[in-house]
């Protein structure tokens, strides 16, 4: 559904009527494209005390943008405070960023560098800390489409562990990402894409991806997305929508899988599917099926458990014990801010969300150990789609504008988060949910 106020503020009328009304004021988002698949400017790298990881100006330097260290206009910024470890070290992050933060170019990046709080030094765990509360408030005031987002990585470990990270914070592709935290784990060779070094212009070739709920909106979205990536992606959804899941499928060169991810042998068909394996999961497909509890008769309940939760549980379960998802590969759930949040109307699908993320944290160490996988979730906010034009107006537009980017995401900002998690170089990235939410007020 058009976003008709950003198109009225992309006026000049608008903006002027806008303006003095007091309204949001949001910026068009510069997402990817082949044209223009990099922000447009200089890299600024700032240092606040001396870093406590190896190897950051080196994987800076293959980040595609220029690295400078003084700069009148940076299409990005990215501030290295792994070693400030005490209060009176907050000051360094302060005399780093407060004379450059005006300057960042509209749809400009900021990405903060830190460690994970230790739990034995409660000097360093609080210094750490506040740099979460520090990235969250700058996120809400840098404003122009830009976003700011705190990069953890592991004690005295390599900034590499951060590489494809930070390819995709410093990128258009995450255009609708801003607020978040990533914690990084230590890069091991578990986790890692067997084969060759990618193909950094089509990482995923080689690779084959499985999307459920793929026939329209974001799973639609992923499949286009991974495809771009180079993936030979199979696209799954509901033997209904089986006309809608050819057309996408024809047009992204992908193979249409007419399935109910419910169905009791679906882990079975998908096996099938993958004869060779699949490398790289995508458990989209999800329903919503609002009342209030005191209204919720039990089926409403249950098949929200059942298709947003519980499918995902058993085939993910049935894959990984059968070895069909290979060493190397990539699981991508997708949660929501409603799990997050909670959410008037949806205590099923809330409570269905929320157990993806408990899924991911709990399943993301152990698979890696046990089956070299990675294990992550999305967790979008208000996103352009079919599921959300059915919001009555009013709710629809609070959450449309109530982001620090006061605006909805399109599909393809979860697809472009999704295709990170799934990146061969991703092993360090694993037990997170990223929130695709223009850095919603719900939840945060
Ligand atoms: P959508 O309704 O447009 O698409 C969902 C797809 O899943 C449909 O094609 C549907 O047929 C398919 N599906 C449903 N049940 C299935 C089943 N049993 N087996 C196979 N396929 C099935 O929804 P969307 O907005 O694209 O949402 C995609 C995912 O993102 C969902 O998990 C949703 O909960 C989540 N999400 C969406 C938003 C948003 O703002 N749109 C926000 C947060 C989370």
């Amino acid at each position: 559904m058009a976003d008709r106020y950003l198109h009225l503020t992309g006026t000049a009328p608008g903006r002027f009527l806008t303006r003095r009304l007091g309204l949001p004021q949001p910026a068009p988002l510069r997402r990817w494209t082949l044209e223009t698949p990099r922000l447009e400017g200089p890299l600024l790298h700032l240092t606040a005390g001396a870093s406590a990881v190896t190897g950051v100006a080196e994987v800076l330097s293959r980040s595609g943008l220029p690295v400078v260290g003084d700069t009148d206009r940076p299409a990005a910024i990215v501030l290295d405070a792994t070693g400030v470890a005490t209060a009176a070290g907050l000051g360094d992050v302060h005399a780093a960023l407060h004379p450059v933060v005006r300057s960042l170019a509209p749809g400009g990046r900021i990405v903060v560098l830190g460690t994970v709080p230790s739990p034995d030094d409660h000097h360093q765990a609080a210094a750490q800390q506040a740099l979460e509360g520090f990235v969250r408030s700058l996120g809400k005031e840098t404003g122009c489409g830009s976003t700011v987002q705190l990069v953890r990585i592991p004690v005295g470990g390599a900034a590499q562990a951060a590489e494809s990270t930070l390819r995709f914070l410093l990128s258009p592709r995450s255009a609708y990402v801003s607020g978040q935290v990533i914690e990084l784990t230590t890069a091991t060779a578990a986790t890692a894409a067997p084969g060759p070094a990618a193909d950094p212009a089509a990482p995923l070739t080689g690779r084959t991806a499985l999307v459920t709920g793929a026939a329209r909106g974001i799973g639609a979205a992923v499949a286009s997305v991974l495809a771009r990536d180079g993936a030979r992606v199979i696209a799954l959804d509901v033997p209904g929508a089986r006309e809608e899941l050819e057309r996408t499928a024809d047009r992204l060169g992908a193979t249409a899988l007419p399935l109910d991810i419910t169905a009791p042998d679906a882990a079975d068909r998908i096996a099938a599917a993958v004869p060779d394996g699949l490398d790289v999961l995508v458990h989209n497909a999800g329903i919503t099926r609002d009342r209030r509890l005191a209204n919720m008769p039990a089926d409403r309940w249950a098949s929200v458990i059942e298709v947003n939760l519980d499918s995902v549980l058993r085939t993910t379960d049935e894959l990984l014990k059968a070895g069909v998802i290979t060493r190397g590969g990539r699981i991508v759930a997708t949660a929501s801010i409603a799990g997050i949040a909670g959410n008037t109307g949806q205590t099923n699908y809330a409570a269905s969300k929320a157990g993806i993320i408990g899924l991911v944290r709990s399943l993301g160490p152990r698979a890696a150990a046990d089956h070299g996988v990675t294990v992550n979730a999305v967790a979008p906010g208000f996103i352009e789609t079919k599921m959300t034009a059915a919001v009555p107006l009013f709710i629809r537009e609070a959450g449309r504008r109530m982001n620090s980017l006061s605006q909805g995401g399109l599909p393809v900002d979860v697809a472009e988060a999704v295709a990170w998690f799934a990146q061969p170089d991703s092993t360090a990235v694993n037990g997170q949910v990223l929130r695709v939410c223009g850095q919603s007020l719900l939840g945060a």
